[in-house]
């Protein structure tokens, strides 16, 4: 079973939760045993699991990319400008993928599923598939 996530992001780099959206989507596929792909179809938005109950993690997500990966001195900023927002992205990830059982994601207590927009405000899609 296979389903779209459709979000609007409100800041240009922001990290968004999407469990419960997906644990709703999973629960609705009724799998016993199998996986579960969250998959971002955008270029400058990645997809992570990680600590979901401290949104001070959010904000240190932010912050590390942003050490990381300066803004205006990639060779892509010549061409729209937004060089460090694709490495950010490349350098999480587009897609997380989580075990199934019973109809639940097998995450643990502290995991939490997020969307990291790198270059937003935009509309984003992601892919949920479970199998
Ligand atoms: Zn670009």
């Amino acid at each position: 079973m296979q389903q779209s996530i459709r979000l609007r992001t409100r800041k240009k780099f922001e990290v968004v939760d999407l469990t419960r959206e997906v644990a709703a989507v999973v629960a609705e596929a009724r799998v016993d045993e199998g996986i579960c792909t969250v998959f971002v179809r955008h270029a400058t938005a990645a997809v992570i699991i990680n600590e979901n109950a401290d949104p001070g993690f959010r904000t240190d997500v932010v912050a590390a990319l942003d050490k990381l990966f300066p803004e205006g001195v990639w060779e892509h900023d010549k061409v729209d400008d937004n060089g460090a927002a694709h490495l950010k992205a490349a350098f999480l990830g587009p897609s997380e993928t989580v075990p199934v059982r019973q109809g639940q994601l097998l995450l643990g207590t502290w995991q939490g599923i997020a969307l990291v927009e790198c270059d937003g405000p935009r509309e984003r899609e992601v892919i949920v598939d479970v199998r």
